[in-house]
């Protein structure tokens, strides 16, 4: 996506840039929390020149282009969040019922049940509203975007919260590498950040709602 002009949103566009091209290069990879199956690093352009034949669509519509594929993103990111949580709720139950503490099973103690009961809840709720914004971006609805922005907020802060409280479940283990979880808090943390920080999808339901 490159500034051609400048109007906010109306000045970018959209180039195809293949590998090998002058001037294209990729940082060194980044060292980070989570996310360690998936490389993440620059792309750096250095006077790169681009054939007007590589341009996408007309000059101007980079920013309209990028929009489109952002509802669809942000659902693929809402589902990783609830699939990784999905994962910890059962281990979690698996764990509180072999783990004995005070002559009994772990899962025994209501705070333990409260708390399970909660992550599923929460998760469930989740999932609803994820599956209701994707039906939404499928059918073009006309308030998708909102949807899909409330459901990627839901989903990543409620998958990161069911994670924090496996882990919880897990007292010390829940820390350690030889267990699941540590992983799963980890790499479940960025998708408040990712495709779109949650502050914006709240800034995105907000002006929508504000616009009616
Ligand atoms: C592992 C990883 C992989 C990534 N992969 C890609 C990729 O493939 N492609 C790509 O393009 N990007 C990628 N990113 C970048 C990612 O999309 C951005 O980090 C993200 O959109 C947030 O932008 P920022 O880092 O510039 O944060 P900033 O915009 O600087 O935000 C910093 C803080 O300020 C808040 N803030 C900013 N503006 C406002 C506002 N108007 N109102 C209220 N609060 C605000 C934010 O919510 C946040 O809390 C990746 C990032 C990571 C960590």
């Amino acid at each position: 996506m490159v500034r051609t002009g400048e109007h906010k949103s109306g000045g970018i566009t959209c180039l195809v840039v293949e590998k090998g091209t002058p001037g294209l290069s990729f940082g060194a990879p980044e060292k980070k929390l989570g996310w360690n199956a998936s490389p993440t690093a620059q792309v750096i352009f250095e006077d790169c020149r681009v054939p007007v034949a590589n341009r996408v669509g007309a000059e101007g519509e980079g920013f309209r282009f990028a929009m489109a594929g952002l509802d669809g993103g942000r659902i693929n990111i809402g589902a990783c969040s609830l699939g990784g949580a999905q994962r910890c709720l059962d281990e979690a139950v698996s764990y509180t019922r072999d783990r004995q503490q005070f002559g009994q099973a772990i899962a025994d103690f209501q705070n333990t049940q409260f708390m399970l009961a909660d992550m599923a809840t929460d998760l469930e709720a989740a999932r609803a509203l994820l599956y209701l914004a994707a039906c939404k971006v499928s059918a073009n609805a006309p308030d998708k975007s909102r949807f899909s922005a409330m459901a990627k907020r839901l989903s990543t802060d409620a998958g990161s919260e069911v994670v924090n409280k496996a882990l919880q479940l897990f007292g010390g283990y829940g820390y350690l590498k030889d267990y699941p979880i540590e992983r799963f808090w980890r790499d479940l943390r960025v998708h408040s950040i990712l495709e779109g920080t949650n502050q914006v999808m709240r800034m995105i339901v907000g002006r929508d709602l504000l616009r009616q």
